[in-house]
């Protein structure tokens, strides 16, 4: 199955004609499969969607990308509007196959948390280029970075699970990494008294595309350590034993407390 997680951002191609579509709805059984209906009824090609509920108002959203050649904006606008669980209807054209998200904002993670979306190369060039234009120090610098959003992260999750359930099913809490696509988990041990804890990872957007002499993972090596400093309340320290840029078949990250 294609487990790929895709957040519609833009489309270009000019010799097509798309739309953007956004429904509010009513959170009832079934009113998503009707509207569904109306969009087959007009023989739209879907290319990507999402659905947001606010549970307190019993209003659902639907957003989607899609194709079409045969109608306009206010006719779909009326087709849709017409369904008695749609409440409102927004129709976007694009322009000269050029279509681009500018209705949703902020974009936020599913627990309303507010995000921003950067590419993956691009950020992990942005990181690179610290460690090429300070050395050594530019390590620490990431490595501090990471901790700091760590920690912060952390004190975030501990907020909303609490450290018991967090240390209880610490394996399934780690794999929030890979949900935000910093990182495939391919393994976690932690020890009984949690005096050494091996994260083995795959694709870590830091380290993936790069070759070096020495594991490259400092920002994620700095981040997991802040993240179970924040858990454990206690410092810790995280180094990377295996890493796929210098031909390591994954990076491996071992946290072990910070001597005093
Ligand atoms: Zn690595």
């Amino acid at each position: 199955m294609r487990l790929r997680k895709d957040v519609n951002v833009y489309l270009f191609d000019p010799t097509r004609k798309y739309f953007h579509i956004v429904i509010e709805l009513e959170n009832v059984p079934g009113a998503l499969r009707s509207v569904l209906e109306v969009m087959h009824g007009l023989n739209l090609n879907i290319l990507g969607s999402f659905t947001s509920v606010d549970s307190a108002a019993r209003l659902g959203v639907w957003s989607g990308f899609v194709e079409d050649s045969d109608h306009s904006a206010m006719d779909l606008k009326r087709r849709l509007g017409a369904s008695p669980v749609v409440h409102d209807a927004m129709v976007v054209e694009s322009n000269k196959g050029f279509l681009v998200d500018s209705l949703h904002f902020p974009v936020t993670f599913n627990t309303g948390t507010r995000a921003v979306m950067m590419g993956a190369k691009s950020l992990a060039s942005m990181l690179s280029s610290v460690t090429e234009r300070f050395g050594s120090g530019g390590n620490v610098i990431l490595y501090e970075e990471g901790a700091s959003y760590g920690r912060e992260l952390g004190q975030e999750y501990l907020l909303r699970m609490g450290a018991d359930f967090i240390m209880a099913n610490f394996e399934d809490v780690v794999k929030l990494y890979q949900a935000l696509g910093w990182f495939k988990v391919e393994g976690v041990k932690a020890g009984p008294n949690w005096e050494q804890v091996v994260v083995r990872v795959a694709e870590s957007f830091e380290c993936s595309g790069v070759e070096s002499k020495v594991p490259h993972s400092h920002f994620v090596r700095g981040h997991l350590e802040g993240m179970l400093t924040s858990w454990l309340g206690s410092p810790m320290e995280c180094k990377e034993t295996l890493c796929i840029a210098r031909g390591d078949k994954a990076c491996e990250f071992v946290l072990t407390p910070r001597p005093a």
